[in-house]
């Protein structure tokens, strides 16, 4: 089955990674990405990029390599939610994934909105617990993070009629407005 052929894959790429904000194996983020997209409805080729969506990015996987395991689709859906190499500025990756995002198509879309969706309840969660000092801990503090998620909202709904909205970015909205 496609779906644990890619968690299985994924797990053995982020093997040993750790996520930065709470020192959990890197693989409980892909993981929750991809329930989200599979709590949804939506297709098995959506859930597995949301499984796979950080290999590129963060391991030495390459896009090639997912096409060829779970061909090109996935692929696509996977170069939709990475970013750009990296040694371009922390504004210039983030303003590149929002140009991106806004004529991206809308399976792409919800991909990238289940990553933002885990990655703010992470964000969130850690506020709660310990407080604003949780922002020190990003290169770019929290007005600019506002900026990054508000704006990537807004690339999601670009050129979508409201009742044309997915489920997906609904909640995103809401978790958006608790974000103060
Ligand atoms: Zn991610």
């Amino acid at each position: 089955m496609e779906l644990n052929k890619a968690i299985d894959y994924a797990s053995r790429k982020h093997d040993g990674q750790k996520r930065k904000l709470d020192e959990t194996p890197y693989i409980s983020h892909p993981f929750r990405v991809g329930m989200l997209l599979l709590q949804d409805g939506l297709e098995e080729d959506i859930v597995t990029a949301g499984l796979l969506h950080d290999v590129v990015e963060d391991t030495d996987g390459t896009l090639e390599e997912i096409s060829q395991i779970f061909g090109e689709k996935v692929a696509q859906l996977v170069a939709y939610a990475s970013e750009p190499d990296k040694s371009l500025s922390w504004h210039e990756r983030k303003q590149h994934t929002i140009e991106t995002i806004k004529n991206a198509p809308l399976e792409a879309k919800l991909v990238v909105c289940a990553d933002k969706i885990d990655n703010l309840t992470s964000i969130l969660e850690k506020e709660h617990e310990i407080g604003i000092t949780i922002w020190d801990s990003f290169k770019a503090g929290k007005e600019k993070q506002k900026w990054y998620y508000s704006s990537i909202y807004n690339s999601l709904v670009h050129e979508l009629n409201e009742n044309e909205h997915p489920a997906l970015f609904n909640r995103y909205k809401k978790m958006l407005e608790t974000f103060v």
